[in-house]
């Protein structure tokens, strides 16, 4: 593992320091460590900001050109997410379809596919969504009961998906359905691209402890689909799925760090504000955070270096995401002991504290150890697939 950057590097820094400057709308600037996926009005400026990023070519940097990216390498975008958080900017909003589905996609999609749907990823012309989980399939995801079956030249689906983020925004979703019902339940599923506009789709949006409703219920009924749209082999959906989900664990947590670092200074500002930055306990606990988020950039440089090398995300994503989670849930606490009852205080009242905001993050964080598989889950991965520990 390599610390230093290079000249050229440094001097991409410079440059995506100075555009983000010069870009960056206000009204975005700074509040954004906790920012709402449910309101359409903000989707539409998130979506209008990453495609203004996607035109200066800083959306996908490391994709390879003939996908729309710039062929960069990873370490650059890495630096691009590190000036991001530096700026104050908010996460790209299709982070789902940059993160996951697109080098998800650029491995097992047919090249029609990654013609017709890589560019618009990219500028967020078009929003994913993932369906994957449903009522009786979340952590043994693999049990999922949707059904798709072939009738002609269409997959039929029907079945019920839940928790699924943005789909009442979301043009398409990229969905996991079982095609063989009588194999084993790791084989039988396949990988599908669904338009959300396709007859026979009901979003329900759940509301959530925030008040917001960011995720929904999706019923599908009779919903035809192009088989067009399968991605990978028909019945081996499972592998082009844990492709997808170890770009979420795995990548997905350098943006995810980008939100972080933005909390962490509003944080220290906080402590500033309130006059509790003399104190030992506060200063204490600011050190820890700050260390530990430290350590996931290190961690994360870790696995860098092994997809730099030519490997690929794997099972060691896991710490990532899971150390993740903690320290998020740990910083949304220290919020809420700096500001005591005005942590309650939402957005709109006059005396809530950075408009509300930190009532908004510190519930919020509650969920960041169950999406993208729970806590218990992924120290389930690392027990036994990295540690190689017994299963029972
Ligand atoms: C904010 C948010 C956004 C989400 N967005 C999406 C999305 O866009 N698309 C999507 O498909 N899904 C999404 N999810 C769903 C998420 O992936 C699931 O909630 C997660 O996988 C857990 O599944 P579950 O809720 O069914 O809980 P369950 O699997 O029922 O788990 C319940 C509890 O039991 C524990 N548990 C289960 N099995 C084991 C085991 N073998 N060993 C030890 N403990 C176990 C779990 O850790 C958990 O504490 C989202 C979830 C949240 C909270």
């Amino acid at each position: 593992m390599n610390f230093e950057f290079t000249a050229e590097q440094e001097a991409f820094r410079k440059e995506v320091r100075q555009w983000l400057e010069h870009n960056l709308p206000d009204d975005l600037r700074g509040s954004a460590f906790a920012s709402s996926r449910a309101d359409v009005e903000e989707v539409r400026s998130l979506r209008a900001w990453q495609k203004t990023m996607a035109e200066a070519g800083y959306v996908g940097m490391d994709w390879p050109r003939e996908f729309g990216g710039r062929g960069a390498s990873l370490l650059e975008m890495i630096i691009l997410y590190q000036e991001m958080a530096r700026a104050e900017s908010p996460q790209l909003v299709n982070r789902g379809g940059v993160s996951m589905l697109g080098p998800t996609l650029m491995k097992y999609g047919t090249p029609a596919q990654q013609k017709r749907f890589l560019p618009k990823i990219l500028t967020a012309d078009e929003l994913w969504c993932q369906g994957f989980s449903e009522p009786n399939a979340g952590s043994d995801l693999a049990n999922l009961q949707t059904r798709a079956v072939r009738e002609g030249d269409h997959f039929v689906v029907n079945g019920q998906k839940v928790w699924t983020s943005m789909a009442h925004v979301a043009d398409w979703c990229f969905l996991l359905v079982r095609t063989d019902p009588d194999a084993p339940k790791h084989k039988g599923i396949s990988f599908l691209l669904v338009d959300m506009k396709t007859p026979g789709i009901t979003v329900r949006p759940l509301r959530q402890m925030t008040g917001e409703a960011e995720f929904n219920e999706v019923f599908w009924d009779n919903v035809h689909i192009p088989v067009e749209n399968l991605v990978g082999k028909l019945n081996e959906g499972w592998s082009v799925a844990i492709t997808t989900l170890a770009y979420e664990r795995d990548l997905l947590t350098h943006i995810r760090q980008i939100s972080l670092k933005n909390a962490l200074h509003r944080l220290v500002r906080l402590a500033r504000e309130q006059g509790r930055s003399g104190d030992r306990i506060v200063r204490q606990k600011l050190a820890g955070l700050w260390i530990g988020e430290q350590a996931l950039q290190m961690n994360a440089y870790r696995s860098l270096t092994r997809i730099l090398r030519g490997g690929q995300p794997g099972p060691e994503g896991s710490t990532s995401k899971l150390y993740w989670s903690q320290l998020d849930q740990e910083l949304a606490q220290l919020g809420t002991d700096l500001l005591g009852p005005y942590a309650q205080i939402s957005e709109g009242s006059p005396r809530a504290v950075d408009d509300g905001q930190w009532e908004f993050y510190s519930l919020l964080a509650q969920a960041s150890g169950i999406r993208a598989g729970t806590s218990e889950i992924l120290r389930n991965i690392l027990a036994e697939r990295v540690l190689g520990l017994p299963k029972d």
